[in-house]
C-alpha cells in the first residue's frame, strides 16, 4: 500500500521593505510553490506590529490563487479590531488562521494583556462559525513559560478543544521529544494532528541565539559540530542540509502526519532538503 503524501506547509515572516515584499511574491513563492504545499502561512509581529504588512502579503499570496493562512493574535488590539481583521480576511477568501497567543513586544513592560490563544480560537468561532480552518502553536520541548510539562499539554488540549483544527510545533532537533510529546497528547485524549515544525539552519549564530528564547534546545554535539566550522560558511551549510534532511527524514518515516518549514523566507535550504527527502 503507498503511504499517503505528508501535509507540507511553508511559513514566511512579512518582510520590512518594499523590495523584500516583490521578491516574496515574484521570487520565492513560485519556486516553493512548485513544491506543491497545502499552504503557506504568514506570521504576525509581536503586539499586532506587522498588522498592515501581514494582511498585504497574506491578500497577495491569496490573489495569486494560492492558499495561505495568516498568523493572527491579539496583541494589544481589542475584540472590534480583531473582529474586523477576521471580516477582511473572510472577504479576501481566507479561510485559514494560525492562531496564538503571541509575545509581548519588547518596551510593553506590564502595560499589554496578553490573550491566551484558547481564548482566541474560542473568539474566532463564536464570530465566524466554521469559516476557518485553524491551526495553533504545540511545544514538544514544553513552552518557556509553562508551569509544568502536563500543563502544557493540557493547555494544548484546550486550544483544540475550543475548537482549532490542528497543531504546529515548535522547531525542534530532538527527534525523541516530539514523538514522546504526541505520545502523552494521545494520552492526555488529545486525536487531532500535529505537525512537525522544521527550521533549516540558514544562519548559526542567529539560531542559537532565537533557541535560547523561544525554548528550543539545539544539542551539544550539533553545536559543538557548528563551532568546528567557525566561518566556513559552506561546511556549516552541507551540515545543515544533512542534518535536517534525516531530521525530517526520521518524522516521516515514523509517522509524523507532515511538516511546516520555517523558511525564514528563503527558497534555499527548504527547497534542497524537500528534494532530498523525495517527496
Ligand atoms: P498559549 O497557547 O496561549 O500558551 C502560552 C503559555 O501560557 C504557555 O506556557 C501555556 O502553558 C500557558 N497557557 C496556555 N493557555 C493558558 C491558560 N488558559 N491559562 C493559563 N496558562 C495558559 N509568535 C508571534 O509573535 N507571531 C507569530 O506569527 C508566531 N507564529 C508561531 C507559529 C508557530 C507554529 C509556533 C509554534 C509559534 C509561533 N509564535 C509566534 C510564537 C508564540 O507566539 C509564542 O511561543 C508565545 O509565547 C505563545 O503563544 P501560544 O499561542 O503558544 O500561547
Amino acid at each position: 500500500m503507498s503511504r499517503q503524501r505528508p501535509r507540507i506547509s511553508f511559513e514566511y515572516f512579512p518582510p520590512k521593505t518594499e523590495q523584500g515584499k516583490e521578491k516574496l511574491i515574484n521570487e520565492t513563492t513560485p519556486a516553493l510553490n512548485a513544491l506543491n504545499p497545502e499552504f503557506f502561512s504568514v506570521t504576525y509581529g509581536a503586539g499586532g506590529s506587522t498588522r498592515d504588512t501581514t494582511l498585504g502579503v497574506v491578500s497577495t499570496i491569496r490573489e495569486a490563487g494560492i492558499d495561505v493562512a495568516p498568523h493572527l493574535s491579539f496583541g494589544g488590539d481589542d475584540e472590534d479590531t480583531v473582529a474586523k481583521l477576521l471580516d477582511t480576511y473572510r472577504e479576501r477568501g481566507i479561510n485559514r488562521l494560525v492562531a496564538l497567543r503571541g509575545d509581548m513586544p519588547s518596551g510593553m513592560g506590564g502595560a499589554m494583556q496578553l490573550v491566551y490563544a484558547n481564548q482566541l480560537v474560542a473568539f474566532i468561532r463564536e464570530r465566524t462559525g466554521d469559516h476557518f480552518n485553524i491551526e495553533v502553536a504545540a511545544y514538544p520541548e514544553i513552552h518557556p513559560e509553562a508551569t509544568s510539562y502536563d500543563s502544557d499539554v493540557q493547555y494544548l488540549k484546550g486550544k483544540l478543544d475550543a475548537g482549532a483544527n490542528r497543531a504546529i510545533t515548535q522547531y525542534f532537533y530532538n527527534v525523541e521529544s516530539y514523538f514522546y510529546f504526541l505520545d502523552q497528547c494521545a494520552a492526555a485524549g488529545i486525536d487531532k494532528p500535529i505537525y512537525a515544525g522544521i527550521m533549516p539552519i540558514t544562519n548559526y549564530a542567529n539560531l542559537s541565539r532565537f533557541s535560547r528564547n523561544c525554548g528550543a534546545e539545539i544539542p551539544r554535539w550539533i553545536c559543538k559540530r557548528m563551532e568546528s566550522y567557525g566561518n566556513d560558511l559552506e561546511s556549516v551549510r552541507k551540515f545543515g542540509i544533512e542534518l535536517v534532511t534525516q531530521l525530517c527524514q526520521t518524522l516521516l518515516d515514523n509517522g509524523a502526519p507532515g511538516i511546516h518549514f520555517y523558511t525564514m523566507n528563503q527558497v534555499e535550504p527548504t527547497q534542497e532538503i524537500y528534494n532530498n527527502l523525495g517527496l
